[in-house]
Parts: structure tokens; C-alpha cells; sequence
């Protein structure tokens, strides 16, 4: 408990504190109500009461620099009680529902984002990383006060860092440099974007910003007079040559001096352009002139004519740089460019974060200026209140940022799912990926990630990709990694089974297949029109060919002329096509024109069919089975025989009923009906099965001591239409059992 005497400290601070912000208020916003402000500050002190900052400051001195930085950028009073407000969630027990309660929905909205932005860490050894960073943090802002109240906020940060271990100290001043600087540059905020570089700068690298602070200042009176001189001089000869221009001057910032230092790899007495001037003119013509009248006063430094205007920069920058040297040996940078040139770059389009980090798009800067364009509004617009609470920002709609554990920022399309995390992750991540866990949590596959979701990739080595994910992914390298292996894998593994089944087939008449030549086998591919042997045996693979018909043509006086029955039992699924000769594809197709209905996963192009035994309708689970020579048949996962088909595993394939129902598919099903034999039963059975709009193809009845069984042949759609038609029937009076027989 702090003693009474710090109480009285304490309280007299931060009530000083409060009356300059209300003061501020009162000057920037004299029309507002300021009630929620105090209302703010009584609830911030009653909250943070105790707590104190690295400085022995109270701890709400901060939150009131905070406001107070953001009534100097005239915001309005929600953005300043939210300023205020804005460590009480993370540091208080005080919930975004108690602030809501207490100051609106709004004002809760913006805390809640900014606490979200501050549960981000954003520093990071990973240079190349911070534009993601600074991209990550404006998409996960729909409010443009969220972004000023933390600028603010690590402004004062940065002002109060010396308070910090030195450890701290780096990390903050780091990644101030890294994402704050920018992001206020690009937001138009030069006077605290400037602050922020030189203090990041200072704790960065001390010794520097002193050498370059000492440099400067012994020079500055010099430099000051100088400017004035040489700028009156080119006014002069402007005015003489009829050329209407604004011609400015001044010093460059200590951050911006150091960073050419860095670049050139020069000293702080070789920077030439410690002093600078703009001279901004009329038209494009008078830029040039202009500079050969600066070159007739001056001698240019050879090499530093640079003609952005000819060659605009990567984000349209345009202007003409050049230095030149006076007559006392003085070196000093002028660019000259038109109003519009300056205008443009003013707004953005020259923000120098951008084109160190490659081209930019049209898109980009279109959001850019508008981001520029906002900020200038908000200054001139006489009710910026008004104007910042209906403005809702979206600047990065169609990407999502997201983290792995270490905190490497990996972008992804809105909407992506972790399966497009895994395969941005590495492609092998991607084909074993089980599973994942957002932010701590398990999540399916199928979850929609956000911005500032941390993601962990649960793998299991072995484990493939499904065809399901094509649905689940967003964006197309996901889609590409997929497909490719599908393709792939699929294609093996129907070569494999070619190459089997070829086999197998040439031990019947004890032909090993090693004997067999490629060349041959190579000659029976180019009579099927292929140009390969794999795809001869992926075509045996996918049941095309027949295993038996390509050794009929490899040996052609073998296998016809030896007896068919004396093979081995082929399983039931199959054995109704028998012993019938190639073409078979054919007849299959006309005799179940419903192949369609079926696709065999990874495949478009097999021949597939519903097994007789079981006669599989949609919407039943099934699996398929590669026959020999006569595709895929597609049996009932309940089928009998397909517990007697695993005596061939690696025949077995995944097939799934097509998506698309646009073609109406109808499956004759076989009922049996045990009912009494009562008068008008038939009629009631019919009258079901015609209101289900279903089609009877065959009827009959058999009877004995006044009970019935009758037998009805009908098309089905799908499982369901099949369930209800069993249901109606159930129902009539009468009907003790409806059957479903697999076999027709
Ligand atoms: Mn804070």
C-alpha cells in the first residue's frame, strides 16, 4: 500500500496531467462533450490504482500522455478515452464488456483492437519479415484510431525508454524502426514519425546518433545561413529567366542523415546534402530549365544527375536530383520537380518504406493515396468526430496474416485454411498434414484463419493428401501442391497395379514377365495410340485395357487358345463380364450409362461401374475395385463380397459419388414387401411408390394363407429417395417388412 504521502504525489501528477488534456480538448474540440473524458480518468485511476511504471511514474501517467499526444492530433473524445483506456484490459482485471458498459460500444471496439495489436510481438530478427509485419497490423485494424492510439502510445513508450533495461531498450527502439516509423510515415505523420526515427535511432545505436547529432549541430547556424544565401540567388536568377517557382530549403533529420551514411558507407563531414532545397515549378518544361540554370550557377557533382521524371521510380516518384558544389567548395542537393510531382509524392507515392521492398502495385498505391487522402481529411474536415466514426478501414481485404510458432509471418489469401498454412510451410508439410492447432487450439482442417492467428502444423509421416482438401483450400500454389500429387500418386499407383496384373496374367502360361521386352510392350502401347509403356500399364491400372487382351497382342498365339475356365476363380464382383473379349468397355458403358454418377478419386478418366451383387445407389458408401481389363467395379461398402475382395488390397481404390447431380441418375432397385393379403394392397403399395415420383419397372405378387410377398423393381435416385419410399411403405396398413434385395 503506498504511503499517504505518495497518494498525495501521485494524485497531484496525474490530475496536472488530466487538466492539460482537458485544456488541450477544450482548445481543439470546444464543441464536443468532454463528460466521458473525466468519466474515462476517474475509471482509469480507480483501476491502475498502485501501479507504477519503469520510470516511479504512477502507471496512469502513461495512459494520459497517450490522450494527450492524441488531442494534439485533434481526435476526437472517443479516440481520446480509448487512448486513455487502452492498457486497462491487459494490466487492470477490467473486461472490453466492462468498457462497453461504461463508454459504448465503440469506444470498446477500438480498445479491443488495440490490445489485440499489443498481444502481437512484432520484433524480430527477420528483416525481411517487418513489411508483412506492418501489412499484418493494418489488416487487423478496422478502425483507423486503433493504429493512431498505438502510435501514440509507443511514442510516449519511446519517449520513457531510457527508464527500460538496455536488453528492452533494443527490442522496442527495433521494432519502432521497423513497423511504427513506417506505418506513421505512411499514414502522412511526419512530425511523429520523425520523433519516432530519431529516438529508435538514439537507442539503437547511441554512438552514432551522438556523432551524427555533433556533426550536424556544428554545422547547423553555418548550413541555416548558407540555405538562405544560395536560395536567394536561385530566386534571382529564376525571376531573371521569367520562371515562376516555390523554392524551399532545409536540414535533414539525424535518422535520415545516419541512414545515408549506412548506404554510402561515408562519413558525417562527406554528406553533402546536410542541406537540401526543393524548388517546385509550373510545368515540366520549367523543371528543366531550372536545372540548367543551376548547372550554369554551379558545377554539378558527376554522377549524381538522377532524372526521375524520364524514369519515373518503381512508385511513380518523379523528380530531378542533382548536386552541385559552389563556388567555395560547399556540396549541396537540389530537386526540382512540378506542383504535381511534389503533391504525389507528398502523398505517399515517394514513401520510402515501400520501393526498398520491390515494385509496387497499381493497388498499393492507390491505397496509399487514400491512406494519405484520410489523414488529410481528418485534419480539415470540421467535424472529424463525425467523419472518423463512420470511417471503417479495410486496407488489406483480400490477405491474411498469420504466424508459425517462431514467429515467421506467412501471408495467405483471405479465407485460407491451415492446409494452405502447411503447403506455404514446405509442400512435404503440406501432403502429411493431419491437423492444426490455432493459437493454441485444435482446429479442423477446414477452420478460416485470421490475421495474427498463430499456427502450428500437426504432422504424420506417411499420411497423403485427400482429394476433399481441393474444397478446403484457397489459395493455388495449395491447390496446384494437391492436384499434382493426386495426379501423380494415382498414376503410380495404377502402373504399379498394370505392371501386376500383366504379370500375374503371363504366369498363367508360365511367361515370367521379365521376359517380356519393352520394345513390345512398347509396340502394343503405339496400337492403343500410347506413346509410353507406363502409360500402357497405368492404362491396365485404371481397367481401360485388359491385362489379357495386351497379352494377346504381345504374344499372339498364347492366351486365346488357352482355356478360360482353367484360370483361376475371379471374384464375384466381376464375374458376371467373364471370359467376354475386349471391347468390353463398351458394352458397359451402354448397359450402365450411369457411370458417370461415379468418379474414382484422383481420376476422371477410369471406367467405373456399379457391381451387380450389391448395386450400390447414391448416396451409399462404397469402394471400388480394379477388375481385370473391365474398370472400376463400384460395390456397397456392406456388400458381402467386399470383405472377400480384400484378399487383393492393393486392387482397391477410393471412389465417391460425382458432385454433380445435374444429371438425374435412376438405379433399379429390388423390394420385397411381406404384407396381408387384403384387397387393395397393391394398389396402396403403387400409390407410394408413384408419389415418390418413382418409376416401377417390374411388379409381381405371391401369395399363400392370406399373407403376401411382393416384389417390385423401381428406380432410385439416391439413398434417400430409397429411405422415404421404404418409410411410405412401412406405413401402409398391412405391411409387416420391406427388404431391399442387392441382387436384381
Ligand atoms: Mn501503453
Amino acid at each position: 500500500m503506498a504511503s499517504l504521502r505518495q497518494q498525495i504525489a501521485t494524485t497531484a501528477l496525474t490530475l496536472t496531467k488530466f487538466r492539460e488534456l482537458m485544456r488541450r480538448m477544450q482548445e481543439n474540440r470546444p464543441q464536443d462533450d468532454l463528460s466521458i473524458i473525466k468519466k474515462a480518468y476517474d475509471f482509469s485511476l480507480k483501476y491502475h490504482e498502485g501501479q507504477s511504471r519503469a520510470s516511479g511514474d504512477p502507471y496512469l501517467v502513461h495512459p494520459l500522455e497517450v490522450a494527450l499526444v492524441l488531442a494534439e492530433m485533434k481526435m476526437d473524445p472517443v479516440a481520446v478515452v480509448a487512448g486513455l483506456l487502452h492498457d486497462s484490459v491487459e494490466d487492470t482485471s477490467v473486461t472490453i464488456g466492462d468498457i462497453g458498459k461504461e463508454f459504448g460500444e465503440q469506444v470498446a471496439h477500438i480498445v479491443e483492437g488495440v490490445t489485440k495489436i499489443s498481444k502481437i510481438d512484432f520484433a524480430t530478427r527477420e528483416e525481411q519479415q517487418a513489411e508483412n509485419l506492418r501489412k499484418m497490423m493494418l489488416a487487423m485494424v478496422d478502425d483507423i484510431r486503433v493504429v493512431l492510439i498505438k502510435l501514440a502510445d509507443r511514442l510516449h513508450n519511446m519517449r520513457t525508454l531510457e527508464h527500460l533495461p538496455p536488453e528492452r531498450q533494443n527490442k522496442i527502439a527495433q521494432e519502432t524502426l521497423e513497423i511504427y516509423a513506417p506505418i506513421a510515415h505512411r499514414l502522412g505523420m511526419g512530425k511523429i514519425r520523425g520523433e519516432l526515427e530519431d529516438l529508435g535511432f538514439r537507442f539503437i545505436d547511441p554512438v552514432g546518433y551522438e556523432q551524427v547529432e555533433k556533426a550536424v549541430n556544428a554545422r547547423r547556424k553555418q548550413g541555416e545561413a548558407f540555405l538562405a544565401k544560395v536560395q536567394q540567388t536561385i530566386k534571382d536568377k529564376l525571376k531573371e529567366a521569367g520562371i515562376q517557382a516555390q523554392v524551399d530549403s532545409r536540414i535533414k533529420r539525424l535518422y535520415s542523415i545516419h541512414k545515408k551514411l549506412q548506404r554510402q558507407r561515408i562519413a558525417v563531414d562527406q554528406v553533402y546534402d546536410l542541406c537540401a532545397l526543393r524548388v517546385v515549378t509550373r510545368s515540366l518544361q520549367d523543371c528543366y530549365a531550372v536545372l540548367g540554370i543551376i548547372h550554369n550557377l554551379w558545377r554539378p557533382v558527376p554522377g549524381r544527375i538522377k532524372d526521375f521524371i524520364a524514369m519515373p521510380r518503381p512508385n511513380f516518384y518523379q523528380s530531378l536530383h542533382t548536386s552541385v558544389i559552389t563556388e567555395d567548395g560547399t556540396p549541396f542537393e537540389i530537386q526540382i520537380r512540378t506542383e504535381e510531382m511534389h503533391k504525389m509524392a507528398e502523398e505517399g507515392i515517394a514513401a520510402h518504406w515501400k520501393y526498398k521492398d520491390g515494385p509496387v502495385s497499381a493497388q498499393d498505391e492507390q491505397r496509399l493515396a487514400w491512406l494519405r487522402q484520410v489523414v488529410e481529411w481528418q485534419r480539415d474536415v470540421s467535424d472529424p468526430a463525425e467523419f472518423l466514426s463512420a470511417l471503417k478501414v479495410d486496407l488489406y481485404p483480400e490477405e491474411v496474416y498469420t504466424f508459425t510458432p517462431k514467429g515467421k509471418v506467412v501471408v495467405l489469401p483471405r479465407d485460407a485454411t491451415p492446409i494452405d498454412f502447411a503447403y506455404t510451410i514446405h509442400t512435404e508439410v503440406g501432403h502429411t498434414c493431419v491437423g492444426a492447432k490455432v493459437n493454441g487450439r485444435m482446429v479442423p482442417l477446414r477452420h478460416k484463419l485470421h490475421s495474427g492467428d498463430i499456427v502450428e502444423i500437426m504432422t504424420q509421416p506417411g499420411h497423403k493428401p485427400s482429394r476433399d482438401w481441393l474444397a478446403l483450400v484457397k489459395s493455388s500454389r495449395s491447390r496446384n501442391k494437391i492436384k499434382h500429387w493426386l495426379n501423380l500418386h494415382q498414376r503410380e499407383r495404377a502402373i504399379e497395379i498394370g505392371r501386376k496384373l500383366i504379370d500375374k496374367e503371363a504366369r498363367k502360361y508360365r511367361i515370367p514377365l521379365k521376359e517380356i521386352k519393352d520394345e513390345d510392350l512398347l509396340k502394343v502401347a503405339s496400337a492403343y495410340g500410347l506413346g509410353k509403356v507406363d502409360d500402357l500399364m497405368s492404362g491396365i491400372g485404371y481397367g481401360k485395357y485388359s491385362a489379357r487382351q495386351v497379352l494377346a497382342r504381345l504374344l499372339p498365339a498364347g492366351p486365346a487358345a488357352v482355356a478360360e475356365s482353367g484360370g483361376e476363380r475371379d471374384h464375384a464382383g466381376d464375374s458376371w463380364e467373364q471370359g467376354k473379349p475386349g471391347g468390353i468397355a463398351s458394352v458397359v458403358r451402354r448397359v450402365f450409362g450411369d457411370h458417370n454418377a461415379i468418379t474414382v478419386k484422383g481420376q476422371g478418366d477410369m471406367l467405373v461401374y456399379r457391381a451387380r451383387c450389391c448395386n450400390p445407389i447414391r448416396g451409399e458408401s462404397i469402394v471400388g475395385y480394379i477388375t481385370r481389363g473391365k474398370g472400376v467395379a463400384v460395390h456397397s461398402a456392406n456388400c458381402p463380397n467386399v470383405t472377400n475382395l480384400l484378399y487383393e488390397p492393393e486392387r482397391r481404390i477410393e471412389v465417391e459419388w460425382a458432385r454433380d447431380e445435374s444429371t438425374p441418375t435412376a438405379y433399379p432397385v429390388k423390394l420385397t414387401v411381406f404384407c396381408d393379403d387384403r384387397f387393395g394392397m397393391l394398389k396402396n403399395i403403387t400409390g407410394v411408390i408413384g408419389d415418390a415420383q418413382s418409376n416401377i419397372r417390374n411388379i409381381a405378387a405371391h401369395t399363400s394363407n392370406s399373407q403376401a410377398s411382393v416384389e417390385v423393381v423401381l428406380d432410385i435416385s439416391d439413398l434417400k429417395h430409397l429411405e422415404q419410399i421404404i418409410a411410405g411403405l412401412r406405413k401402409i396398413p398391412g405391411v409387416h417388412e420391406v427388404q431391399r434385395l442387392q441382387k436384381i
